[in-house]
């Protein structure tokens, strides 16, 4: 299900093993708000975090202004998109290493913002087709002598938010957590109290600091975290690297935020935030209808009813050998319009080379279901073949009228044998 990780700089899931069982879940619900690394650490500036001073351009002549006004002894240059490991990412166009970059020259931040902005970046969290970079963030570079990772996560075992950290952090905290989780600390927190100073002390005394005063500084940085935390009804804050600078200083070098959906109605000001131009143009699409879409590597689209439904389907897939392009749940009680919606979605996907459709018709009449298909074929003039599987009230007659229709239809009544003939109708067209 790497899917639900695509758009999400998440490695609070690795650090806390219980978030696993939450994927599902975020699967399910809406997804959840996350803010690009500028808007993050605009949010953290107003909260007095120690963060870099920072320019976005979203363009060449952009940089260019930004570098005129913007003099630095040292640049770092960074692809904003919503996907950790930029660092180690490559760019799909021109092979170029790195979405991190870091430069004395200001001609060079210019060759690297041109390298970035407008090609799509592949990281270990992204598709292999990687997330198109519209932005970069042009920041001040400091020297960092130490990276330490923390984190605060909302969990659902503990009941509240845990302090997570580690002094092994920075782009290797993956293979730190799965090789040495010893190395890991946890610190849940009593949410109706907050953080107490000696949490944060403790907190910081772990993260391999060199002196006391780094330690006072860092534990400062962790209460004014925690506190921006519970104001803006963060479900998540990751911060890594949590660096210490040449001068001795505690920096928040990179910074990811999840925020409560369910707290939209009062964090109207965070909200705005949400740069839809920087996410998947499908998923977009998909809020927008809201049906429960994400986008992945595959090549056989689903339109799956029910969220269990359609991560069933997605495993029977592969286990027939094929690779889904999306996980997609239309919800229980889907309508023609939210079927033309999902179509329309998938017809935005190159790779899709077959759809699969796998509805059971519990609350919907599957007659509805099955005019709201051909209508879209239709009207879209989809001509790839269609797997249907309908199952439950009037399903029998719906799959008459879809096998009498002009549609390529390739209908199955078992979800092994539909899922089989998805398979085998992608690798044959
Ligand atoms: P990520 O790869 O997407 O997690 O992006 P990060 O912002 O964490 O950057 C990756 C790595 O680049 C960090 O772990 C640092 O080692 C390095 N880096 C980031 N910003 C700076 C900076 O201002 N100065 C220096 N010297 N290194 C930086
Ligand atoms: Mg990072």
């Amino acid at each position: 299900m790497s899917g639900a990780l695509i758009s999400s700089r998440n490695l609070a899931h690795i650090l806390l093993p219980r978030c696993h069982k939450c994927l599902s879940s975020l699967l399910i619900s809406k997804r959840q708000l996350n803010l690009q690394e500028y808007q993050s650490k605009s949010l953290m500036r107003e909260f007095k975090l120690n963060v870099q001073p920072f320019h976005v351009a979203d363009s060449l002549k952009e940089a260019e202004r930004v570098c005129k006004i913007f003099p630095c002894d040292e640049y770092v240059v960074k692809a904003m998109i919503l996907a950790g490991g930029r660092g180690k990412g490559t760019f799909l166009e021109n092979g170029f290493k790195g979405g991190v970059k870091l430069t004395t020259d200001k001609n060079e931040v210019l060759s690297l913002a041109e390298k970035m902005i407008g090609n799509h970046l592949v990281t270990h969290q992204t598709t292999s087709t990687g997330v198109k970079v519209k932005k970069v963030m042009i920041a001040e570079s400091y020297r960092i002598v130490k990276e330490a990772y923390f984190a605060i996560v909302m969990d659902r075992d503990f009941g509240g938010p845990v302090l997570v950290g580690s002094k092994e952090g920075g782009v290797d905290i993956e293979e730190v957590a799965a090789s040495n989780p010893d190395a890991i600390f946890k610190i849940p927190v009593d949410v109706t109290l907050g953080i107490t100073p000696q949490q944060a002390l403790e907190a910081a005394n772990q993260l391999g600091l060199d002196t006391p005063q780094q330690v006072e500084e860092a534990a400062d940085q962790i209460q004014k975290l925690f506190h921006l935390f519970s104001v803006v009804d963060a479900t998540q804050v990751e911060i890594n690297p949590f660096g210490l600078t040449d001068k001795g200083r505690v920096v928040m070098f990179d910074a990811k935020i999840n925020f409560d959906d369910n707290a939209e109605f009062r964090q109207k000001e965070v909200f705005s935030l949400d740069d839809k131009s920087l996410t998947d143009e499908k998923e977009v699409a998909a809020q927008e209808a809201k049906l429960n879409y994400i986008s992945m590597d595959g090549n056989i689209a689903c339109v799956v009813n029910g969220a269990g439904l359609a991560m069933a389907t997605m495993d029977i897939i592969k286990l027939h050998g094929g690779e889904p392009a999306n996980f997609l749940d239309v919800g229980g009680s889907v309508t023609q319009q939210q079927v033309l919606e999902a179509f329309k979605i998938m017809a935005m996907d190159e790779k899709v080379k077959t759809v699969f459709v796998n509805i059971f018709a519990g609350i919907v009449d599957s007659v509805v279901v099955a005019e709201g298909l051909i209508e879209s074929a239709h009207s879209l003039g989809l001509k790839m073949p269609l797997v249907v599987r309908l199952v439950g009230r009037n399903a029998e007659e719906a799959m008459h009228i879809l096998n009498n229709s002009d549609l390529n239809i390739i209908s199955a009544l078992e979800l092994d044998d539909a899922a089989m003939k998805a398979v085998e109708a992608a690798n044959s067209s």
